[in-house]
């Protein structure tokens, strides 16, 4: 008889469909298929563990099965899992408006929410520019990004993104964007001074561009982008859908240069990982641009089914209660300290040309290989078999623990990424662990 095991395996082949996946190279491989988790494991079907070394695609902070997250979403299932936010309004929801609201930089007043960070990012787009039409600058209907941007895979939130091998196919399909160089103030003064005044808004990642590989902004880059947006009256949004909630060592990553976006976009690590919710946070005064009697067609037309889902909203209420509860900011700064310490030895692996580190966000790029060897990809398969689950973005292997993993288990996720990078790429010596 066919296991229970086989059976999924067989089946994931015959129906499933992955996302950012060639299928062909899938079907070929043996599919690692999670059955549970627990802290910083996960678990397959057949029980082997693996530490969960990318957050399960960048989004768990304090650990699977948290205790506090399982009992409220548990304790709102007991309420009601699904009601509309249009026209309908729910306490989770409200409660937790309330508590961004409080968390997120200065000005940022207003909570509109979907369910990713692709919608987040998206939402902030049209908000922006709707809010101009409705003051009368119909001129201003440009968007300023960054190169290697990566904002989400829908059309508009596509449209901003600058990665070549996801985006440039669906060029035809997208609206023009202006492309500033990433860390670069000059070029963003350069463009603003050039168009300025058909800019809607200018769009970021704070500090650290992920999806691009962990690309590093020289530090003052956001502040200064702020001023020129100031400047310029071009507003400012910036999609913390990755660096949020801790990741950067601060709540937002904003913060670390004290700056206020116009838009705020959230989601990934907003559940703790749980369940998918997003928010697009707005000052009071793009709000009350869209405010007017109901004939003037000043209203968002938008806003999706499952727009903040009480459940999620309830795992976003516990997901900020850890924080407070379990100190989950305090105790990083250490964390964040011992992965500089242990990253130094990967540094020095012959096939590694650069570790970038931002707070508990790693990118080690590894050099002088040829897209069909995939050698991000065989890390990722070498490091399965020595138990840890990474992801590679091309050549960069990414590194993105969740805030609670331990300093014992960090180590351990290090020293076996380096195996794995060593293994890989056929390296002998292993320098020695710090
Ligand atoms: C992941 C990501 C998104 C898209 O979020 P989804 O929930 O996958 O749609 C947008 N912006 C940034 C910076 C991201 O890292």
């Amino acid at each position: 008889m066919e296991s229970g095991h086989a059976a999924l395996v067989r089946d994931d082949r015959e129906c499933l469909w992955h996302p950012f996946t060639q299928q062909l190279g899938w079907e070929a491989e043996q599919p690692l298929i999670v059955e549970r988790a627990q802290g910083s494991e996960l678990v397959d079907t057949e029980g082997r563990r693996y530490l969960d070394g990318v957050s399960s695609l960048w989004c768990n902070v304090h650990g699977h099965r948290h205790p506090r997250i399982d009992s409220a979403v548990r304790d709102q299932l007991e309420r009601v899992a699904h009601s509309t936010m249009l026209g309908l309004s729910h306490p989770p929801a409200i409660k937790l408006a309330r508590k961004l609201v409080d968390l997120s930089p200065p000005g940022l007043t207003r909570v509109f929410y979907s369910d990713n960070g692709s919608t987040a990012t998206e939402i902030a787009l049209k908000m922006a520019f709707q809010w101009w039409r409705q003051r009368g600058d119909e001129r201003r209907t440009k968007f300023i990004s960054l190169r290697d941007a990566y904002h989400g895979d829908t059309v508009g939130s596509v449209s901003v993104g600058g990665i070549e091998l996801f985006h440039s196919l669906y060029r035809p399909l997208l609206f023009d964007t202006l492309q500033a160089e990433p860390g670069d103030a000059a070029d963003m003064e350069r463009l603003l001074a050039e168009h300025g005044d058909e800019v809607a808004a200018v769009i970021v990642e704070p500090l650290v561009q992920g999806a691009a590989g962990m690309l590093v902004h020289p530090p003052g880059y956001l502040r200064m982008v702020r001023e020129l947006c100031d400047r310029h009256g071009v507003l400012l949004i910036c999609d913390e859908v990755a660096v949020g909630f801790g990741r950067t060592g601060k709540m937002f990553a904003c913060e670390h240069e004290d700056v206020s976006p116009d838009f705020l976009c959230l989601a990934k690590g907003m559940t703790g990982g749980y369940l998918p919710l997003a928010a697009t946070l707005a000052t009071e005064e793009i709000y009350e641009g869209f405010l007017g009697r109901h004939e003037e067609l000043r209203t968002f037309f938008h806003g999706h089914t499952y727009t903040g889902n009480p459940l999620a909203c309830a795992a976003a209420l516990a997901c900020l209660e850890v924080f407070a509860e379990e100190r989950t900011l305090e105790r990083l700064g250490p964390k964040i300290g011992l992965l500089s310490r242990l990253l130094e030895s990967v540094a020095e692996l012959p096939a590694v040309t650069e570790v970038r580190q931002v707070g508990l966000m790693v990118g080690i790029e590894l050099g002088g290989f040829a897209l069909e060897e995939r050698i991000g990809h065989q890390v990722t398969l070498d490091a399965r078999r020595r138990g840890a689950i990474v992801r590679p973005l091309g050549d960069v292997v990414i590194l993105m623990p969740p805030l609670s993993m331990s300093e014992q288990d960090l180590r351990r996720l290090v020293a076996t990424t380096a195996e794995a990078i060593a293994a890989a790429t056929g390296a002998t010596a292993l320098p020695a662990a710090a």
